[in-house]
């Protein structure tokens, strides 16, 4: 479903606001933002590595005047309704009990709003919920049947989320779970071996200076039933301020909400840093803030997180605790770079 009523809207409404100065006045006596940004002559988007064709596709829509959540949600959405993306959306790796459970959040810039959902079954994309929650109502976050519900009362089908193949991977998981169950152990692939995550993170800047982002996943493959992670909390999922830049997050995301790492590098970000230092900063919070069960012998984490940020003059950068890899798209066009690592 796209959603060009409120594209239009929002950037009619905001644009000016934008050229005229920081924020909107009121606010300005309030926040009043130290820094002022000059806004990129082409748009920005950085994401995820699996989010390269995303992109592509958020700065084109951007390019013909799109709004920046519109163009990110579309982005996303290209994971979502893949198949092969087993990390996302259709096709997402399920829970314990083989039910594909999705959040997703984002912010808009602009319209300093935000939406959500986590739990949500049976919805292929649950970042244009989200959309529609930012948009249609005066909450923040929907979860679990409600969110659903909600969904479908929007026109949305339910579906199942399976496909053939994430389905036999949870299979193998349930058969290989432990050995004093019931399950005859299988043979597993190879990427089974490692508890597969994934998630895609999107952050859109516009020459108007507008911001937005967007993070959607399926979550930590075999959760527990009605594990929520970071990427539906706002502030750790995602973050944008529309005076600053946006943050998103893929990995693991328990050790995000801890930090709430999505704001704490746009607040590194409004302290002048470079996106990609505000990721790397961030991600040393994490490991301080990571308890001893989580730690290798070597004293570096034993799970990985990343980091992917864009300022409001079009500045990039990305980040992670070991060596990753991020898409972005700009005048350059699109492609995938290395993330700054924390640990080589
Ligand atoms: N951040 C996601 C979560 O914890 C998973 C991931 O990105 O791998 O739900």
């Amino acid at each position: 479903m796209s959603d060009s009523s409120f594209s239009r809207r929002t950037f009619l409404g905001t644009a000016g606001a934008v050229v005229a100065g920081t924020a909107l006045a009121p606010r300005s006596a309030i926040a009043a933002p130290a820094i002022v940004l000059r806004p990129p002559s082409h748009p920005v988007a950085v994401a995820s590595a699996n989010g390269l064709r995303g992109v592509a596709r958020a700065v084109e829509m951007v390019l013909k005047g799109g709004d920046t959540l519109d163009a990110a949600v579309e982005g996303v959405k290209i994971q979502e309704l893949d198949p092969n993306d087993d990390s996302v959306g259709y096709g997402g790796l399920p829970n314990e009990e083989g039910t594909v459970q999705l959040d997703a959040s984002c912010m808009h810039g602009p319209t300093r709003r935000a939406g959500a959902v986590g739990a949500l079954e049976g919805i292929k994309t649950p970042s244009e919920v989200a959309r529609l929650v930012l948009k249609y109502t005066n909450h923040i976050m929907l979860v679990g049947r409600d969110a659903q519900r909600f969904a479908m009362s929007y026109g949305f089908k339910l579906e199942d989320l399976l496909t053939p193949e994430s389905r036999e991977k949870w299979l193998q998981w349930r058969a290989n779970r432990g050995s004093n169950d019931d399950y005859l152990d299988v043979p597993a692939t190879e990427k089974m071996a490692i508890r597969p995550t994934g998630t895609v993170n999107m952050n859109v800047v516009a020459p108007n200076g507008d911001i937005s982002s967007v993070t959607t996943t399926s979550g930590l493959a075999w959760k527990i039933p009605g594990r929520v992670g970071d990427s539906p909390i706002v502030g750790a999922g995602q973050y944008t301020d529309n005076d600053i830049g946006a943050a998103g997050s893929t990995g693991r995301g328990e050790s995000n909400i801890m930090v709430c790492g999505g704001f704490l590098t746009v607040e590194h970000m409004r302290r002048g840093m470079h996106p990609k230092d505000a990721a790397l900063e961030t991600l040393k919070r994490v490991v301080a803030m990571t308890p001893p069960r989580l730690l290798r012998p070597d004293g570096k984490p034993s799970f990985g997180l990343q980091f992917y940020a864009v300022n409001k003059k079009g500045e990039y950068g990305a980040a992670s605790i070991f060596r990753a890899r991020f898409a972005v798209a700009d005048q350059k066009g699109a492609r995938v770079e290395d993330t700054a690592v924390l640990f080589a």
